[in-house]
């Protein structure tokens, strides 16, 4: 069984654990000896080449630093996977011995660089775990896994560790799980596994980003660990020691993927009325964009502008101060409207300037 069946198929959360950096070879021992006990982790974890975003932080101690996390495995009787960024360091890390490659997500952004490592596994039976693109882009994910497939490489994981952002109040790297979602729609066969470290930043928050990765029926979860999280010579906010990781597992609610018949007949009778809502919705929203093209032609007519800015700032206000009645955040009610806004906008547009307006169309679904 290849090692993406064994994560499919086997108990979840199939847990990669370990420091985000190996600093000395009595550290990766002693985390990965004190994680080993929890046989939840089946997969152990050093960066050893690390790709920081500024210069002058710690940047990986290097080949130097392969034999200890090799030895690790061995001693512990578990695999062990580090971050590749190149030809020099796969090359590097088979020769030591590690049994699973990872690319991380500064390095797939970039097709050149994961194309060189492609090239570098060709012929090699060598499972890769993929990271997603550090920016919000499903197609440059799905083409990582393309590249690797493309060179007969085809034992692969995806992992979501967020997605950066300007100064978010909450999360390190967003998790955007519509992304994960849409990865899923697109490749059913490939297992996925949380990284909670780097999208929280905050070990306050992994319980809980673990928790939701698991109700969104990812297969397992990465999480970093230390002796000494606060210690840590990178991303000490975020790690956890072997008694925090434990702690986490044992507190997730593991929910079952299947549904029995009773429960699928009632599930089915609250969707059919759901629907009947979305329907109803549906509807309304193609009145709601018909009124829209009788204020274009009003404002054709009468030579305005499509856009009254003080007019639109008074209904979103307005709209949002009332969201309470509807259980909606007021994140929604501004995506929402803001959604409604731009197609009535569009629609405005074709009965003003039914020449030109019919190029902004945009995609039919
Ligand atoms: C890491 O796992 O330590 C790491 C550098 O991850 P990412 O590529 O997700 O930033
Ligand atoms: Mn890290």
């Amino acid at each position: 069984m290849s090692f993406a069946q064994k994560i499919k198929n086997g108990n979840r959360p199939f847990t990669v654990a370990g420091p985000c950096s190996a600093e000395s070879e009595e550290q990766v021992l002693k985390i990965c000896k004190q994680i080993a006990t929890n046989e939840s982790v089946q997969l152990l974890r050093a960066g050893i080449w690390k790709p920081r975003t500024r210069p002058n932080s710690f940047e990986g101690l290097g080949a130097i630093a392969l034999p200890w996390l090799v030895r690790a495995g061995k001693e512990n009787n578990l695999p062990v996977t580090t971050e590749v960024a190149n030809k020099k360091h796969v090359e590097l890390a088979l020769a030591a011995g590690v049994d699973v490659l990872w690319i991380g997500a500064r390095t797939t952004v970039n097709p050149f660089a994961v194309q060189e490592i492609a090239d570098a596994v060709k012929g090699i039976d060598i499972p890769v775990m993929i990271k997603n693109p550090v920016n919000p882009d499903l197609q440059l994910w799905l083409g990582a896994f393309e590249r690797f497939e493309n060179v007969g490489i085809t034992d692969l994981t995806a992992i979501h560790r967020g997605f950066s952002v300007y100064n978010h109040p909450r999360y390190r790297n967003v998790p955007s799980w519509e992304i994960p979602i849409a990865l899923n729609e697109n490749r059913p066969d490939l297992p996925i596994i949380c990284d909670p470290s780097h999208i929280t930043g905050n070990r306050g928050l992994l319980l809980e980003v673990s928790q939701k990765a698991m109700d969104l029926n990812f297969d397992g979860l990465m999480i970093e660990t230390h002796p000494n999280p606060n210690e840590a010579w990178s991303d000490a906010a975020q790690q956890v020691t072997a008694d925090g990781l434990k702690s986490i597992l044992d507190q997730l609610v593991l929910r079952s993927k299947e549904v029995s018949r009773e429960v699928e007949i009632v599930l089915e009778e609250l969707r059919s009325d759901v629907k009947l809502l979305d329907d109803q919705l549906f509807d309304l929203l193609g009145a709601r964009m018909k009124l829209s093209e009788d204020v274009g032609r009003l404002k054709r007519e009468n030579n305005i502008t499509i856009l009254q800015q003080e007019h639109w700032t008074k209904v979103i206000a307005e709209r949002i101060a009332s969201r309470g009645d509807y259980r909606l955040t007021q994140n929604f009610v501004r995506q929402f409207m803001d959604a409604i806004h731009l197609e009535s906008i569009r629609h405005q547009t074709k009965v003003m300037n039914p020449e030109t307006g019919s190029k902004e169309n945009g995609k039919k679904s």
